[in-house]
């Protein structure tokens, strides 16, 4: 805007000319993130989108049916993976191999032919490998076909015979199996749920098959694509009936989960560690390649970028451990920190990236760097916020603003970096590390929502050098800001993380007035209640987050007092945003004609705040959904893990209560209730002890 306008008036001096060019020169911006500019533009050189998006399609360039040998030796990912980190000067590279009681499928052959009115091969999982719901047993069949658009529900079935037929369904093969082939004697299920308006009509869904149980028949479900699914429909419509044939060769070995383990050793505090996460494996049968080879390829790459950087004298080598890990998706993460309870307690934080290689415009999906939960707040955060406004600026051009360096791949797509820092979301390997079990800060990068991810489309093709370069461009900075920290830049991010908490806050006390403003006379007492939670947590969150700085330099004068000092702040603003508050509240009650009401306990909230829940399990990874399944509790996405995560033997239920209430604020709160019941099922389960 600035110079558009200076532009227009200069023009019409007629002095257009080297003076713009001064002009120019002087609106290159000058982005100021927590690294010194030069170790900045080293990793922007030294990290390459194409090098991860290369290592990216080795490991899988199409998804393929598995060798024997991988099933009775090593999955290919994990040797390349050996092989690239040991190459690029990892150390301690190591395969740690898990039991697992879910067995290995290795499908030999699958194919669907239509053999009547004609004779067509529909699918055959050595063109796609997806065509074949995964862990179907073999079968060599042929059957008549019938059309059940639903067919999971008992009343699906209502005057209609399917035995010994095949249920061709728009619902998942695993749903169909339980009712319509094991209660209703259907022989299989050839299913296309691709319900997306956003994807082509020939993807192929991913899909898994029940295991039949003894006794039971052989079960096995094809998966198709919308256009298959399409024809046959026709067909059958045209010619009163379709007969297919199934021939399924496949075998079972026995459970087996592999995990990639290396480090870039830490000097003086090699003893805490830094963890960098990507699942390597989802499954063995669907590889992936955004999901999440791209995830894998990354992380290997900031290895690769950072071990350069050292070697190059750029950096020093980081004061504390940077480990390396591929897992199985989260069940890997369980296995490896319980396998290895001091690397665990040795954790200080860190980056789990899974889905983050698309190119962003293609899929229509955003970049996201989410955060960690309320119940573990921290620096981690406001490192990686720090470290996502300089890429998100460097990477955008307006008008009147052009960067000084913008982070592209030679091959790779020249957009604007579209990426959001928001709350926390999992569903992959973070859950395990911020679960209190283990209560490691960690921050998460993904893609959301790619509609290709889990489709036979999930290939290379759909991925931009560009983006995995500034993936881990971000992933290698931050990295570098925390296991390289000293007590200097302790003190640095103590204040980043102080400002940034006061920005938030005062975008908190906003979101709270303008609550209570909307709020109607018969809402506004309840309203100010809620209002005043929100403000209190919040500042609450910001001082514990403020001192997890602590842990950098947990020692030092200098930073023990800023943070000290930083904390007797926020209580003090925290006392003016409830005046503050109060005051509104009472001006609004006047304009409405209301007397305000002072707060008060309710008589169930006053029997919660002497009951104080305490974990007893040890596991790594509770149970939390099996507890909470039915229970109101389960209808908070991740409301069962933050309560379950804000148990620390010291707050009582109704603090736990008010803490996951201001955390789920945007979506309406969680009723004191849900809270209880969930604590109370927990104890039941044995998990929890609730003291008095
Ligand atoms: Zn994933």
């Amino acid at each position: 805007m600035r110079f558009s306008r200076n532009y227009f008036i200069l023009s019409k001096l007629g002095i257009v000319g080297f003076m713009v060019i001064g002009f120019i020169s002087s609106l290159m911006a000058q982005e100021i993130s927590l690294l010194p500019k030069e170790i900045i533009s080293a990793i922007i050189n030294e990290i390459s989108g194409e090098k991860a998006l290369q290592a990216e399609i080795m490991l899988a360039p199409f998804e393929r049916i598995r060798k024997s040998e991988e099933f009775t030796n090593q999955f290919w990912e994990s040797t390349y993976i050996m092989k690239k980190a040991q190459e690029y000067g990892l150390e301690e590279v190591q395969l740690h191999t898990f039991p697992s009681k879910r067995p290995l499928w290795q499908p030999i052959e699958g194919e669907l032919w239509l053999i009547e009115p004609k004779k067509k091969k529909i699918a055959d999982i050595h063109e796609i490998a997806a065509v074949l719901a995964t862990e179907s047993q073999s079968a060599e069949v042929s059957a008549e076909v019938i059309y059940m658009e639903h067919a999971s529900d008992e009343n699906d079935y209502r005057g209609k015979d399917v035995k010994g037929k095949i249920i061709l369904t728009t619902d998942p093969v695993s749903s169909v199996q339980q009712i319509g082939v094991l209660e209703k004697g259907a022989l299989g299920v050839i299913s296309s749920i691709n319900n997306s308006p956003e994807l082509p009509s020939d993807v192929v869904h991913w899909q898994s098959s029940n295991i039949a149980q003894k006794g039971e028949p052989p079960l096995f479900g094809f998966s198709i694509s919308n256009r298959q699914l399409k024809e046959m429909k026709r067909l059958l419509q045209d010619h009163g009936q379709l007969k297919v044939r199934v021939k399924i060769k496949a075998k079972f070995h026995e459970g087996r989960e592999e995990v990639v383990s290396a480090i870039i050793p830490g000097t003086d505090l090699k003893e805490e560690t830094f963890v960098l996460v990507a699942h390597l494996f989802e499954g063995i049968s669907k590889q992936g390649a955004n999901d999440n080879n791209s995830g894998s390829a990354c992380i290997l790459e900031v290895g690769r970028c950072l071990v350069q950087l050292i070697k190059k004298g750029i950096v020093p080598p980081p004061r504390r451990t940077i480990l390396f890990l591929w897992v199985p998706e989260i069940s890997g993460s369980i296995k490896y920190l319980e396998k290895f309870p001091e690397v665990a307690r040795s954790l200080i934080g860190g980056i789990n990236m899974d889905v983050v290689g698309e190119n962003l415009f293609k899929t229509n999906a955003p970049f996201h760097i989410y955060r960690t939960p309320h119940s573990l707040p921290g620096y981690l955060n406001d490192v990686a916020e720090n470290i996502y406004n300089f890429t998100v600026n460097t990477n955008r051009t307006t008008t009147g603003y052009k960067p000084s360096q913008t982070i592209t791949s030679p091959s790779g797509s020249r957009q604007n970096f579209l990426c959001w820092m928001d709350d926390f979301d999992s569903g992959s390997d973070n859950e395990v590390f911020v679960n209190r079990q283990i209560g490691v800060p960690m921050i998460y990068f993904n893609v959301h929502l790619d509609n290709w991810i889990h489709t036979n489309r999930d290939s290379p093709e759909l991925s931009d050098p560009t983006q995995l370069k500034r993936a881990g461009f971000m992933g290698a900075a931050i990295t570098l800001i925390v296991a390289g920290a000293k007590e200097e830049e302790a003190l640095k991010i103590c204040a980043e993380s102080f400002f940034r908490g006061c920005s938030r806050l005062a975008l908190c006390q906003q979101k709270a007035h303008n609550f209570l403003a909307l709020s109607t006379t018969d809402q506004i007492h309840q309203a100010y209640k809620k209002a005043h939670n929100l403000v209190t947590q919040r500042f609450d969150l910001e001082i514990r987050g403020l001192s997890s700085c602590l842990t950098l330099a947990p020692a030092n004068k200098s930073v023990v007092n800023y943070v000290n000092d930083g904390e007797k702040t926020l209580l003090h603003k925290k006392q003016l945003a409830i005046e503050k508050l109060e005051k509104y509240y009472h001006t609004l009650c006047k304009l409405k004609g209301v007397s305000p009401l002072p707060i008060q306990q309710t008589p169930k909230e006053r029997e919660l705040s002497t009951l104080i829940p305490e974990v007893v399990t040890k596991e790594v990874s509770p149970p939390l959904n099996r507890v909470s399944r039915g229970l109101a509790i389960s209808d908070i996405y991740y409301g069962d893990f933050e309560v379950f995560n804000f148990i620390d033997g010291k707050r009582s239920i109704l603090e736990i209560g008010r803490a996951v209430d201001a955390e789920y604020f945007d979506e309406g709160g969680v009723p004191l209730q849900y809270v209880e019941e969930f604590i109370r099922a927990l104890e039941k389960a044995g998990l929890v002890k609730i003291h008095k």
